[in-house]
Order: structure tokens, then C-alpha cells, then sequence
């Protein structure tokens, strides 16, 4: 059946490979973005299609749009990009979800939020099933980002509870992949930006912290799925790969497949960088029939293959004037 779906944050990386999928299987997307991470260039290809609209809008501000389904994907992701504005970014995440809260109870569409592996803060349990319930410094400098996504779901479940809102909740883990920003700061594009560029990788701290990284195409199919199991189970789900990889060897292997002759070298750890993160996926392989498909070789090669068609000069770095 052809829905009317709202992907905000849908020229963002995960949420132009969302409006790619949603409009080849013939929905009606609109895509809404304020840009402050992103660039249409993400999304141009898509202009041409009758069944995409792109609208530039701040989901901080009210809008009414009717719809069947909405993806609430605007948040900036980056630690470099939410720490930019972290005021802004709170606001993205709490007044955001209201607004977009307030559209789905208004048109009874269902709404997914994004969320985040960030809610378990630095884990004291590993890997991390949905019912831990955290170690989030409330005051440090990820707090911004952290605390807004976890407040975002709090009001997603009092609307599920309160309002009988149809609202499902993903926590996604550390996903790459082609179309994320070069100069988000993130660990993939730092280390593959500069590798083909013969420089320095950046190791922050001795390198030993772990991630667990998914490829952009598992993410995208576990969010569609999210989005369309019946009524009933609002999540949250853990969406990520349980592969779990050290920084160090993650530079390693980019350098592997990168080639090159660029030297690791150690900076300072950020504060509150959280030590360990992989996803127990348990739920997510018994609710959705999910489980990731690519390898992280297999998605760094076809994210190096990306990064190397791009002109780097055709990005900012992340220092967008927005308030
Ligand atoms: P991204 O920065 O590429 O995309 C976010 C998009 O939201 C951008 O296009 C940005 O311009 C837009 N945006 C930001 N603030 C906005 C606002 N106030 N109004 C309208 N648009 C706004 O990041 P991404 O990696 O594609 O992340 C997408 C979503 O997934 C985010 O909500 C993020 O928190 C979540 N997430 C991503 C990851 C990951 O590893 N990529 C992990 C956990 C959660
Ligand atoms: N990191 C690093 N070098 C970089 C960028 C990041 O060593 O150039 C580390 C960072 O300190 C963290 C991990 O890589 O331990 C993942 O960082 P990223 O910003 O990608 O995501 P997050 O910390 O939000 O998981």
C-alpha cells in the first residue's frame, strides 16, 4: 500500500538512503531538513521524481503536514556537530519529537524515532540489551545529545500510553557508510578521509575503546521493518551490528584496504568517550526477523569506493553558523 511518509532529517546520511528506498517502492515522501549537517546534494538525485518533495524546515518550529508514517531522523549525530550548539541540539530532540508527536496524533500516523546507542551512555553492562537502562554523565558534553534522545523517548511513550500514539523506538549503534559527512569528525570518515589523503589517523586515547559499526543498507532495511510490524511493540529495539571492533584495529584495517603510507598517531581522548559499545540484537532478530548482512570489510570497501568518487572541496567541515 502507497503511504505518505515524513522523513525529517531526510537529506542527512541515513536519511537520504531512507527517501531513496521509500520513493523507488512508490510512497509519497516528503523530505524535511534545515541542512545544518547535510547538503541537497544528497537528495538532488531524487528531485526529479514525482512522489518526493523536499521541504527546508526546522523541526524545532511547528508545521502541519497530513501523513500516514513519520521517520524523525533530524539530530545532528556527530559528537563534533552536536556539541556545536548543544542548546539547539536539546531542542532539536525535545521540542522536535513534540512537534512531530503532535502531527502523528493529529493525523493518526505512526511515528519512528531515532535513537540512539548514546542512552546507555559509558556502558557498566555488555554487550547492551534494551533493559539496561544506562550510565549517562547528565552534565557532561555529550549530555546534549544523550539527554535529548533520551527524553525524546520518554515523550514517545507517554504519547504511546497517554494518546494511543502508534510511536516505535530504534536505538541504532555506530553506522557508515556512502553519503556520511567527510568532515563529521566521526571515527569511519576520519580514518578513510585521512587515509586517502596520506595523513595522519587520529587515534583518540590508547586506541583500545570498542564500537561496533553497521553498514547504512542493514540500518535502513531494520528501520523500514521497525516501521511496519503491526501496533503493539513500541520498542525500543537495538538496530547494529554485534561485530566489535577496538579503534586501533578499525585503523588498521582502513589502512589495509585504503593503502598508503599515512602513521597512527594518539590524540586526546574526548571527555566521557564511552570505552565499550556493542549491540545485543536478540530482540531485533526475534521481532523483525533482522540481523545485518554486510561485513565490515565488505562496507568499508564499498564507503572507501565513495569517498574516493566525492570532491572533499564540496563539503564544509563542520562549522555551519546555525543557531
Ligand atoms: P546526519 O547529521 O547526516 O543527519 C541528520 C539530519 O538532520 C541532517 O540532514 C541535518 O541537517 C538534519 N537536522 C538537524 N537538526 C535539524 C532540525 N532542527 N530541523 C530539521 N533538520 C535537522 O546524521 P545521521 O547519521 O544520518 O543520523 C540520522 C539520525 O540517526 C539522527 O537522529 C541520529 O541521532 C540517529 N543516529 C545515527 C547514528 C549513526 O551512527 N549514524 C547512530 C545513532 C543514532
Ligand atoms: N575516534 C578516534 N579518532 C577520530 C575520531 C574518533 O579515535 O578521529 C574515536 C572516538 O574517540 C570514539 C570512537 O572513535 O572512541 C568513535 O567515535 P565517533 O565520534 O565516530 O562516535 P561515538 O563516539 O559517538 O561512538
Amino acid at each position: 500500500m502507497i503511504s505518505r511518509i515524513l522523513v525529517t532529517g531526510g537529506a542527512g546520511f541515513l536519511g537520504s538512503h531512507l527517501c531513496e528506498r521509500l520513493v523507488d517502492e512508490g510512497h509519497d515522501v516528503i523530505c524535511l531538513d534545515n541542512f545544518f549537517t547535510s547538503q541537497k546534494s544528497n537528495v538532488s538525485h531524487l528531485l526529479k521524481r514525482p512522489n518526493f518533495e523536499l521541504l527546508r524546515h526546522d523541526i524545532t518550529l511547528p508545521i502541519f503536514l497530513e501523513v500516514d508514517q513519520i521517520y524523525n531522523l533530524a539530530c545532528p549525530a556527530a559528537p563534533g556537530h552536536y556539541q556545536f550548539n548543544p542548546i539547539k541540539t536539546m531542542k532539536t530532540s525535545v521540542v522536535g519529537i513534540i512537534n512531530m508527536l503532535g502531527i502523528a496524533k493529529r493525523c493518526g500516523a505512526r511515528l519512528l524515532q531515532a535513537s540512539t546507542s548514546e542512552v546507555y551512555g559509558d556502558p557498566d553492562v555488555h554487550p547492551q540489551p534494551e533493559s539496561y537502562r544506562g550510565n549517562v554523565n547528565p552534565i557532561g558534553p555529550r549530555a546534549c545529545y544523550d539527554e535529548g534522545k533520551r527524553a525524546a523517548e520518554t515523550l514517545c511513550m507517554d504519547y504511546v500510553r497517554s494518546n494511543n500514539v502508534d510511536a516505535r523506538l530504534v536505538r541504532i549503534f555506530n553506522t557508515y557508510g556512502p553519503r556520511m559527512h567527510p568532515y563529521d569528525g566521526r571515527v569511519v570518515s576520519n580514518f578513510i578521509r585521512q587515509a586517502i589523503n596520506n595523513e595522519p589517523i587520529t587515534i583518540f586515547g590508547d586506541g583500545s575503546q570498542t564500537r561496533s559499526f553497521c553498514y547504512r543498507d542493514d540500518l535502513v532495511e531494520a528501520i523500514i521493518r521497525m516501521m511496519n510490524v503491526p501496533q503493539g511493540f513500541p520498542g525500543p529495539v537495538n538496530i547494529g551490528n554485534q561485530g566489535e571492533f577496538t579503534i586501533r584495529e578499525l585503523a588498521e584495517l582502513v589502512l589495509e584496504q585504503v593503502g598508503g603510507d599515512s602513521k597512527l598517531i594518539e590524540k586526546p581522548l574526548p571527555m566521557d568517550d564511552p570505552t565499550r559499545r556493542r549491540p545485543d540484537i536478540s530482540l531485533a532478530k526475534e521481532k523483525l526477523g533482522w540481523e545485518p548482512q554486510t561485513s565490515l570489510r565488505d562496507g568499508l570497501a564499498q564507503t572507501i569506493e565513495w569517498f574516493r568518487s566525492i570532491d572533499l572541496g564540496d563539503y564544509r567541515p563542520p562549522t555551519p553558523n546555525f543557531a
